[in-house]
């Protein structure tokens, strides 16, 4: 009998209604003849509120806590979703993250899964439940409760599906797949029938929400391929798998917009070997993600380092470097907000040349100013003003020909 795990996000179960459909869902998927884990997120905006909820209670929780409360999100919406099955004449049975054998480190709040071991669901599905696991959630091997970070529920469904050697893995949102970019920006947007580990990986990495990174990372490494599709509808979805050679005759598969970002400028930082380190350094153990990283050399042994955070970061970080940037003698730090990173995305850039001229032409042809520049092998990726985001991405969207009823470029 054919296994599949079905993860349904929070609009999907964001009210009871929603929460019937799903149900509705899961029983015919095991009417045609399947074994059915579904994994659930909190109903929409809960995690966000439990957040909230935490700050204003107190200045700085512990992240141990803070796992205890977000986990109530998905424990909410399971029991909800196992009784919608069972009103509805079926047999299900939900599990915290911890019943279902996730196993993770001690690392609150974005901890890694270590193992999963799913007897419990191997028994519950042999006896033809329908299992509905919390997602986004496991625990460390003292028990304590973790959380996988957001979007973590994402990362349970591959993971389980992995674990259970699941014929397939669907991941159910709001929209009808993975687009060329978020059809919320770009409304001429299109659906992609696949697309390729790598090139979701580097879309979710640069601010696609549609899934988390660690899930397309975890996916990859272990080969499970998913369908990202709607849970509002019956049509097919965006399929990701390992490169096949037709993909990379595209050359860009997609454009992302990521919001709130900051540059921060160290001037004049005397141009000896060391002073990187003990500026990373300093941000690294302060948990603050680094994205993009610029060093210029100017001359009589000094150089410029810029680098982009998160822009709720700011002020933290400004605080850290202040010391520094005294300590190694440069010159003067500076912090911008209200910037966004727009990024392209495509395996096909590999083999063709000339992507970034075309980007940063029609950057420049619409007034766009590009204040920093970073490139892998499959992504270019800028930073302009936030103010010009949305431009930005429309305008890039259909240079790379990914509009409407444009195909997209080979
Ligand atoms: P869920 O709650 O189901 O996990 P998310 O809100 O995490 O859903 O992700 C779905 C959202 O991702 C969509 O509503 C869409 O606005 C956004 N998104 C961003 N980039 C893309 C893209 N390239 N394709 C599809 N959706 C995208
Ligand atoms: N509820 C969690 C979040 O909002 C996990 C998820 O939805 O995937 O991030
Ligand atoms: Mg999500």
């Amino acid at each position: 009998m054919r296994l599949i795990v079905q993860k349904y996000g929070g609009t999907s179960v964001g009210n009871p209604e929603r929460i019937r459909k799903v149900a509705k869902r899961l029983l015919e998927t095991q009417r045609e003849g399947c074994r059915v884990v579904a994994v659930i997120s909190a109903m929409a905006g809960v995690t966000d509120n439990l957040i909230k909820l935490a700050r204003e209670t107190s200045p700085q929780p512990s992240e141990r806590e803070m796992d205890v409360l977000l986990a109530t999100g998905e424990r909410a919406a399971i029991a909800l979703t196992a009784m919608a099955v069972n009103a509805l004449g079926g047999k299900a049975v939900s599990l915290s993250g911890a019943e279902a054998g996730v196993l993770t480190d001690r690392t609150h709040m974005r901890a890694k899964i270590a193992n999963i071991n799913p007897k419990l669901i191997e028994e519950l599905l042999a006896d033809d439940y329908i299992v509905v696991v919390a997602g986004f959630q496991g625990q460390t091997p003292e028990g304590d409760t973790t959380t996988l970070g957001r979007g973590g529920s994402d990362l349970t469904a591959i993971a389980l599906a992995g674990a259970l050697n699941a014929d397939a893995c669907q991941i159910y949102t709001d929209v009808d797949g993975v687009f060329t970019c978020d059809p919320r920006i770009v409304s001429d947007a299109q659906k992609l029938d696949e697309i390729a580990y790598d090139e979701l990986l580097e879309l979710a990495g640069a601010g696609a929400k549609v899934m988390q990174a660690r899930a397309v990372e975890f996916a990859k490494k272990f080969s499970v391929p998913f369908e990202v599709r709607s849970s509002f509808n019956l049509r097919s979805g965006t399929v990701a798998k390992e490169e096949t050679t037709h993909m990379e005759n595209v050359v860009i598969r997609g454009v992302t917009l990521e919001r709130n970002q900051a540059k921060v400028t160290i001037a004049s930082v005397p141009d000896v070997p060391g002073t990187a380190s003990r500026i990373f350094s300093a941000i690294g153990a302060a948990n603050i993600l680094v994205d993009m990283i610029v060093q210029n050399a100017l001359e009589q042994g000094a150089t410029d380092i810029s680098f982009t955070i998160n822009e709720g970061e700011v002020a933290q970080a400004e605080q850290l470097l202040r010391r520094i940037v005294n300590q190694v003698g440069a010159s003067a730090l500076t912090a911008r907000s209200g910037l966004a990173k727009l990024s392209v995305v495509g395996i096909g850039m590999r083999s063709h040349s000339g992507v970034a001229a075309r980007m940063f032409d029609c950057l420049g042809r619409g007034g766009i100013n590009i204040q920093l520049i970073s490139t892998s092998d499959i992504k270019i990726a800028v930073v302009i003003d936030q103010s010009e985001g949305d431009r930005a991405a429309r305008l890039t969207h259909e240079a790379f020909g990914l509009s409407g009823s444009v195909a997209p470029s080979a």
